[in-house]
């Protein structure tokens, strides 16, 4: 039997005792803002158990998690069709770049980079009243006992520095593969990554993916089985933008980062784990949380490999 407690404790403290190396992300000025020195892990069992460390009843900006989220929600609506518009492949490029997009006919790699992301909310726009409550209320649904909200500040921080992203969305659309306005979708993906959720909260939304008994507040199962193997299969391969390689190899987990310093990653029929540290390295992932789970899949022997 695992001693998750002491393992979170003993791996908490030899993290805090090494430099918190990195940069927090700037280019959005929100987040800038953020106290870089904020760490926290929570770990979600089957058996109902739930473990933390640290700050992780703290809520952050969970950015890039939340396009899996956003799939998931795709995915049970439209099924396979899905990927007519976009692909399963890793991207070995940067969340936000433009130049693959160009050779492959604007359908985006994968769901979690931008691009892919962006096609999947237009997919949502189209096929939902108000995609943007339709999400949260998906969310809710759940993430029970907790109330997850957008962050308007964020979203309209990140909105006044898109050109990127603005340029990624019209880029797409002049292939055809975006059908609404793409201010339209641009809001919406400004919003869902504006998501804000304590590493507790993430451990337990995600735990969709882990336990085939999980159940919505609505009493329904979120995914089928064979959907949820395969949103894990995408995390596996694209999760971590272009260190998804280097992810699998450390830690041996599906999983998915945020630009927010979040990391969700899950052992199917075991447990989730959310760790979250602002400081970023080079490739965008969160330094401390790369290494705690480096850590903590080792001390547990629970990758999945
Ligand atoms: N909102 C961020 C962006 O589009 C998300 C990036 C991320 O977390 O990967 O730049």
């Amino acid at each position: 039997m695992i001693n998750y407690q002491s393992v979170l404790q003993d791996t908490y403290q030899k993290i805090c005792s090494e430099e918190n190396t990195g940069e927090v992300a700037s280019y959005i000025p929100e987040l800038a803002k953020i106290n870089p020195d904020q760490f926290g892990v929570c770990v979600k069992t089957v058996g109902g158990e739930e473990y933390g460390v640290g700050d992780w009843k703290a809520k952050f900006s969970i950015q890039s998690i939340s396009k899996v989220l956003a799939l998931s929600l795709t995915y049970n609506l439209l099924g396979d069709k899905i990927w007519d518009r976009v692909g399963v492949e890793p991207s070995g490029n940067a969340f936000n770049s433009l130049t693959q997009l160009e050779t492959d006919n604007g359908i985006p790699r994968n769901p979690l980079i931008n691009a892919g992301a962006m096609v999947i909310c237009d997919m949502l726009i189209s096929h939902t009243d108000d995609a943007k409550k339709e999400l949260l209320e998906f969310i809710n649904q759940i993430c029970p006992d907790s109330k997850i909200e957008y962050s308007e500040k964020i979203a309209q921080s990140e909105k006044s520095v898109g050109y990127r992203n603005i340029a990624l969305c019209n880029f797409i659309k002049s292939f055809g593969n975006i059908e609404n306005d793409p201010q339209l979708v641009l809001d919406f993906y400004f919003h869902m990554c504006s998501l804000e959720m304590t590493c507790q909260e993430l451990s337990n939304t995600f735990m969709f993916l882990v336990d085939d008994n999980f159940r919505s507040t609505k009493g329904e199962k979120v995914l089928d089985m064979q959907k949820a193997m395969r949103l894990n299969a995408i995390m596996q391969t694209c999760g971590f933008y272009d260190e998804s390689g280097e992810f699998s190899f450390r830690v041996g987990l599906p999983g998915k980062s945020g630009v927010g310093g979040g990391i969700l990653a899950l052992h199917p029929d075991k447990y989730c784990v959310a760790a979250w540290s602002p400081k970023l390295n080079a490739k965008g992932n969160s330094s401390r949380g790369m290494k705690f789970l480096e850590l903590f899949t080792s001390k547990t022997k629970s990758a999945i490999f």
